[in-house]
């Protein structure tokens, strides 16, 4: 099997670290013998929606989202079709919002969205940064770290990526942190997120690669270390 993952704007969304999600996504497919291509996908270049199985977008200062929320809108028509298609998407902080309906920032112009998640952020008047750790409907924990003024709110029929146990997630307000609509998936969590989420991140490559693939099973991998981890997160205080 190949795994075709797209990076977007790689060059500008790239302070946060999230670029560990990629890794983490690459190692363990490769893990499985599953052949994995990374394409970063900057301003003005090409992605074809028939090709790619995971469009993955990182978190960025105010000024770097500025830059590539044109060039995201003019793709919006395309990234639909690839959702359409069955392509999965993980975007992190800026780049969730940006897949929102608009981001209005503290200076400037208010960023239009791409609107593949019902949503919309407005930059609050403080930072929310620190640990983060959210349950999810199955039960489920995922641990991170946010560092974001934005405050997102989501849409009446849009999920939540999980509820708020440590820290802020969207806003601060409502308990709710991240977004998911089928296998497009919106957080605040950086980290990156998925190292120390290992069974995140494999429900990400699972949906992925079933875009192209039926009865996709992966097989398990020894994550007694990111399971260390993990739990060590669980400890961490906001
Ligand atoms: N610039 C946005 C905010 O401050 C996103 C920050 C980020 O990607 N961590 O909310």
């Amino acid at each position: 099997m190949e795994l075709r993952i797209a990076h977007l704007y790689a060059r500008f969304l790239n302070i946060y670290g999230d670029r560990g999600n990629i890794i983490a996504l690459t190692q363990r497919a490769k893990w499985r013998n599953i052949d994995v291509t990374v394409s970063p996908i900057g301003l003005e270049q090409e992605a074809d929606p028939e090709y790619f199985d995971l469009y993955f977008i990182g978190g960025g200062q105010d000024k770097q989202q500025q830059i590539i929320a044109q060039d995201l809108v003019k793709r919006a028509k395309q990234l639909k079709t690839a959702v359409d298609n069955g392509a999965a998407f993980l975007t992190i902080c800026g780049g969730y919002q940006l897949l929102g309906h608009y981001y209005k920032p503290h200076e400037g112009e208010e960023l239009k969205g791409i609107s593949l998640i019902d949503a919309y952020t407005v930059a609050g008047n403080r930072r929310m940064i620190g640990n983060v750790m959210i349950k999810r409907s199955d039960g489920s924990t995922l641990v991170g770290f946010e560092n974001h003024s934005g405050k997102t709110y989501l849409g009446k029929d849009v999920q939540p990526l999980g509820k708020v146990v440590v820290g802020n997630g969207n806003n601060g307000e409502d308990g709710a942190e991240g977004a998911q609509s089928g296998k497009v998936y919106g957080t605040y969590l950086h980290g990156s997120l998925l190292p120390k989420n290992p069974q995140f991140c494999d429900l990400l490559i699972s949906q992925a690669l079933s875009r192209r693939y039926s009865d996709v099973k992966l097989t398990p991998l020894d994550d007694a270390l990111e399971i260390q981890a993990h739990k060590r997160a669980l400890t961490l205080p906001a």
